[in-house]
């Protein structure tokens, strides 16, 4: 079977046991503070899980773009030294929620595996949950019974807390799970050792492939746990260690998951796979086709490289790749993103999106691989440096802090900086740069730390009804609020039944404003409640308040109202409106490629990123916001379209965002069909004439191919206007009110070049008079020429100007020269460069010596050397001093 159709095979079998199968979410975590991207398929269904949402379905099955590089899971190290962990992967998976559980997930997965696929039923393993008294649950007996009905008792292995135990974080769902492991190895190998006493212990050719989790339990804040009210089935199966042990493999990039993108490589490098004398560049080959994968992925799916968080990973990512390329493979130039269309065209038919953004994709990643080149060229030179400065010392270990600022801030790998110091037979300090790793990471765990208190459950609970679009004042009940206790200070999380309230999402800031408990008077016992932010967790909406010891105001609130600070969302909904309008004002005057790549929008400014190779010139940001601006005269009435089926959308023309997770059915916003026609979540002006303005008030690059822009409306453009005229008029005044300002500054500017010119005529006629004095002045001896002086000079350079043209003018000069440059002292000292070669005499020493009198240090080279001091008064001493040195 081809990797095709073992992926379509699962999912026909689950389809046929009823099961809805519905697309990967993207591989970038949206809306989820625990997560920077999706590790494992369970993760977009979690608030099924968690109570706080409904699926479309009890059961449901799917492939799911995992990427297992920070956090929980992080394999990165791993990729490439073995044969079956990847940074991205596809995970299989099939749930039920609150549908079936152990008996069906368990006879369904030795179905598929023996039956469909035909794995050979002496090669695998099961393992069951041993149980944990500390925890108070016991050994899973159902599930051994449930295996011992299927395969021998010597086919089944118990197993620790450690692989057996799931858990969806510190607390929630989480429950035992069933592993199934398969063995690989030649039926040599397996009559030596048996395979059984291989599982869980790291063998590359005995591994798991599917793991089957049963929730049953709810961990509470405090440890405990507790049975959860309807059981849940997870499982995941990884799709390219599936493939392996269904096309006989020892190893999953033998696959052809893995084969063409290894292929292009051994065309561009000229080496053979699996044929190398040395074991690194087999290795490399590992990893680089397996970090094409994630880093592809990642950017179609919105996430670009950057200096910052999730970015950040990704740029790691691609470097890893590139340095192994570079260091291995012999790639000392862009190579990388040579491998995209060759992946594009692979996954075409399953996840479409990066044929769709073939092109673009290519282009960040050459960009990167281009000025990651050139980092590793100026960490190359900076190590040179630190190993000529330790050569001097005699020391020959390069210090833990500096391996690890070259990999910091340099982005210089430590295992390259430890593979070129060896080849100059120096060493790195492991330790020490561990340590600063450590410390580092210490302090990133700090900046993220945050403690949370079990919710406190009000009422039942089924989702949230949000009422923003149509009201900015609900009725509403606490359903459950939490205490969490954040680096800005302690907050509450709380969740209402309906809410007015927009929660961040899509660029769109947060609503603020406030809720009234118990009417809105005091003496009654009413309270307002400031809510500062909306944020959504998943599918909660999280209203956050800072007030104070809302414990008891919370617990006993009955009907509420939830009111949001409407002037504020209007300023908002002024600045989406926009953005939309300026979108397609883009496409019409920039081209269709342009595409949505991050954005941002408050009450103050919208903030844009978009696909484009080039500066946005000024003219075209005029020819863009005159055209948002003709729509905005045109106050085109808002056309909002709610449960739209996303085909019937799509088909339609909507412009959708890669990366973005829609759900069957969307909203869609439309100012004129023919012009602007989104899919979008956000809350907008009922007509555009509300925006009032728009202007542009930034363009710039933030990464390879992709623009930013920033743009303000309405009263904030008005303000900015007018902050301009303030400046011009303040310049007018200081200027004395001149008719033409521009022509006025021109020759301001004119003049004052003049002058610079002058100056400089000036003080070289002014050297040239000071070098004749100083010339009859000179002391004349029989090996030297010496000149010890005090000159008035205007600037430290004129001291180096004024030696280096005496030195052409008199043999065998020494010359000392002291001078006070805008009141600090100066000491510059010069010897010619044989009397150098034949006295061993060193200015650079001198004139450290000499700086002591003016309390300050200087250095230089042999033959030429200048210091700078504090002490102006010192200056006499010094020369004093110098005459005596020769
Ligand atoms: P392992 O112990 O091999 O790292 P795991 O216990 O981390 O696996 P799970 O979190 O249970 O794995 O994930 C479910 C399945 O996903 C595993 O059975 C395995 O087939 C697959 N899988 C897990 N991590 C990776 C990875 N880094 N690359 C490829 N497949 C993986
Ligand atoms: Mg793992």
């Amino acid at each position: 079977m081809t990797s095709h159709q073992i992926r379509q095979a699962f999912l026909d079998f689950f389809r046929s046991k009823e099961h809805l199968i519905v697309p990967s979410a993207p591989l970038v975590a949206k809306n989820d503070p625990t997560l920077m991207f999706n590790n494992s398929g369970m993760a977009q269904f979690k608030d099924f899980f968690l109570g706080n949402g409904t699926p479309p379905s009890r059961r449901i099955a799917d492939t799911q773009k995992c990427l297992r590089v920070s956090g929980k899971h992080n394999d990165l190290e791993d990729v490439g030294f073995d044969t079956y962990h990847h940074t991205m992967f596809e995970m299989l998976g099939n749930w039920s929620f609150g549908d079936y559980f152990k008996k069906e997930a368990i006879a369904w997965a030795w179905e598929l595996l023996t039956d469909v696929y035909k794995l050979p039923k002496d090669r695998l393993y099961v393992s069951v949950f041993e149980g944990n008294e500390a925890d108070g649950v016991p050994f899973d007996q159902e599930a051994w019974d449930l295996w011992k009905g299927i395969v021998g008792e010597d086919r089944i292995i118990l197993g620790n807390k450690k692989d057996n135990f799931w858990e969806m974080g510190d607390t929630g769902p989480c429950g035992p799970c069933s592993e199934i492991h398969i063995d690989l190895r030649s039926p040599a190998e397996v009559a030596e050792v048996s395979g059984k006493s291989l599982v869980n212990n790291d063998h590359p050719q005995v591994v798991e492939i599917w793991n089957l989790v049963f929730m049953q339990f709810e961990r509470k804040a405090d440890g405990s746990l507790i049975p959860l009210p309807s059981t849940h089935v997870d499982t995941g199966m990884g799709f390219e260690r599936l493939c392996m042990a269904i096309q006989q493999k020892t190893s999953n990039y033998d696959t052809d998951v893995f084969q063409n993108t290894i292929g292009v490589l051994e065309t561009l490098s000229g080496k053979k796979y699996g044929q190398n004398d040395e074991p690194f560049a087999d290795i490399a080959m590992r990893v680089i086709s397996d970090h094409i994968r994630a880093v592809s992925f990642a950017i179609t799916d919105g996430q670009l490289p950057s200096n910052v968080k999730a970015g950040y990973v990704i740029r790691r990512i691609l470097r890893r790749a590139v340095r192994y390329g570079y260091s291995y493979l012999g790639f000392q130039e862009p190579f990388f993103h040579k491998l995209v269309p060759v992946l594009a065209e692979q996954f075409k038919d399953v996840f479409t999106e990066l044929k769709d953004q073939e092109e673009f994709v290519t282009r960040v990643i050459l960009e990167e691989e281009k000025s990651f080149l050139r980092t590793l060229e100026s960490g190359l030179k900076r190590l040179d440096s630190i190993i000529s400065g330790l050569k001097e010392t005699g020391l020959n270990t390069i210090p833990g802090d500096e391996v690890f600022e070259l990999s910091d801030t340099f982005g210089f790998p430590v295992d390259l900086t430890a593979l070129i110091a060896r080849e100059k037979s120096f060493q790195i300090d492991e330790t020490g740069y561990q340590d600063a790793l450590a410390e580092q990471k210490k302090r990133s765990r700090q900046d993220a730390a945050k403690e949370a208190t079990d919710w406190v459950e009000l009422r039942e609970y089924d989702g949230v009804e949000f009422l923003g679009y149509d009201f900015e004042e609900t009725h509403s009940h606490i359903v459950k609020y939490r205490k969490v206790k954040t680096k800005a200070g302690e907050e509450y999380h709380i969740v209402l039944d309906r809410t007015p309230f927009y929660a961040e999402m899509g660029g769109q800031v947060g609503d603020t404003g406030e809720l009234i408990l118990n009417g809105e008077k005091k003496e009654e016992g009413g309270r307002r409640i400031a809510i500062v932010d909306t944020k959504k967790e998943n599918d909660l909406f999280v209203h956050i308040s800072r007030d104070k010891n809302l414990d008891e105001a919370l617990s006993g609130a009955g009907i509420i109202t939830a009111k949001i600070d409407i002037d504020r969302r209007n300023k908002i909904k002024a600045n989406h409106s926009a953005t939309h309008l300026m979108l397609s004002s883009m496409r019409e005057v920039l081209g269709t490629h342009v595409s949505q790549k991050g954005s941002f929008l408050n009450d103050e400014v919208l903030r844009f990123d978009f696909a484009h190779f080039s500066k946005v010139t000024d003219e075209e940001l005029r020819r863009i916001e005159d055209r948002v601006n003709e729509k905005i005269r045109g106050n085109i009435a808002l056309e909002e379209r709610r449960n739209v089926p996303i085909q019937q959308a799509l088909d339609a023309g909507a412009t959708a965002t890669f990366g973005e997770k829609y759900g069957d059915f969307v909203r869609l916003i439309i100012f004129d069909p023919k012009f602007s026609f989104e899919l979008c979540g956000g809350t907008h002006v009922p007509s555009t004439g509300e925006i009032g303005v728009f202007k542009f008030i930034s363009e710039g690059s933030v990464s390879a191919g992709v623009r930013r822009v920033e743009a303000v409306t309405g009263e904030k453009a008005l303000e900015l206007m007018r902050q301009q005229e303030e400046t011009l008029n303040k310049i007018k005044d200081l200027l004395k009110g001149p008719a033409d300002l521009v022509k006025a500054v021109e020759s301001l500017i004119e003049e004052r070049s003049a002058l610079q010119k002058k100056i400089t005529s000036l003080e070289n006629e002014k050297i040239q008079a000071l070098k004749t004095a100083l010339i009859e002045n000179m002391e004349t001896h029989s090996t030297f020429n010496l000149i010890v002086q005090k000159v008035d000079v205007p600037s430290a350079d004129s001291l180096k100007q004024l030696s280096y043209e005496l030195r052409d003018q008199v043999e065998n000069l020494i010359a000392v020269f002291g001078a006070e440059i805008g009141g600090k002292p100066q000491l510059s000292v010069f010897i010619a460069e044989n009397i150098v070669q034949e006295t061993g005499l060193n200015a650079g020493k001198i004139v450290k010596d000499l700086a002591k009198e003016i309390r300050g240090g200087g250095g230089g080279q042999p033959f030429f050397a200048t210091a700078g001091g504090s002490d102006a008064s010192g200056l006499d001493t010094a020369l004093e001093k110098a005459k005596g040195l020769f």
